[in-house]
């Protein structure tokens, strides 16, 4: 009896302490923000108890204020200050960071409905909302798709890829490609990947995060598909939503 009695107790323990790392695990990750909220960028990073100021943390910035997940900030300072070490005169910025929903709808929907041109072209030309999409993925994603909701993804200095093939802009990426790995970063749009967004040699991802945050998405994707392709969620969302998870899962080996 006694044994027994022992034995559930034991057996109680382990799942509270088993349920609770679950409950810890899932907070840790997300903080006190609800994890679909998190992933799909519908919060505010100022007020994020796991976010810090790029700014407060001594990062260069193009001068507006860039909030990102803490651990991200702290790896990509390590990487500036290796980098600043070996080359100090080559500029080196974060030019955006985490971008939230509405932000995201308004590049989209701005696209969508010629206000952003594209190239130089306006694409509410293009009659065929599914093509129309299809342009605007070449280098934007879809609000509640993009990496930049989650607080780990850096856009550095200029996004042109011209620019990192010359000069300074040259031996910045070249620096970067050979050594961002040591510090936890990989490169999400590479050249030779069989679909998705057009190659950004400036935009860079904190793995660590970033791979969990990529899980969470596809988790939610499959279980809720109608949260990405809903009429009314952006411009064209229910002709166009079932595209989102092609160009998130599009992405180099190294960041999946
Ligand atoms: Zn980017």
């Amino acid at each position: 009896m006694n044994h027994a009695s022992s034995a559930v107790k034991v057996l109680v323990a382990v799942i509270l302490i088993a349920s609770c790392r679950g409950v810890a695990d899932e907070s840790s990750l997300y903080g006190s923000v609800p994890a679909v909220r998190h992933l799909t960028g519908r919060f505010d990073p100022a007020k994020h108890e796991l976010f810090v100021c790029l700014n407060d943390v001594g990062i260069p910035t193009n001068n507006r204020r860039h909030y990102v997940r803490r651990e991200a900030a702290a790896a990509l300072k390590d990487l500036y200050t290796a980098f600043r070490k070996e080359h100090p005169t080559i500029p080196f910025w974060v030019q955006s960071s985490f971008r939230g929903f509405d932000d995201q709808k308004y590049i989209w929907d701005g696209k969508w409905t010629g206000t952003i041109e594209v190239a130089g072209h306006r694409l509410n030309t293009i009659r065929d909302p599914r093509k129309r999409a299809l342009e605007i993925l070449k280098y934007s994603a879809m609000p509640g798709t993009s990496r930049h909701h989650w607080g780990a993804d850096f856009d550095i200095n200029v996004l042109n890829n011209n620019y990192f093939e010359t000069g300074e802009g040259r031996v910045l990426y070249r620096w970067l490609t050979a050594n961002a790995g040591r510090y936890g970063f990989c490169q999400p749009y590479t050249a030779g990947r069989s679909g998705g967004y057009s190659v950004e040699k400036w935009h860079w991802s904190y793995a660590p995060l970033a791979k969990k945050f990529l899980a969470g998405w596809n988790a939610h994707y499959r279980k809720s598909p109608g949260d990405f392709s809903r009429e009314g969620l952006f411009c064209g969302s229910d002709l166009t939503g079932d595209l989102a998870p092609v160009y998130v899962n599009s992405i180099d080996a190294a960041c999946e």
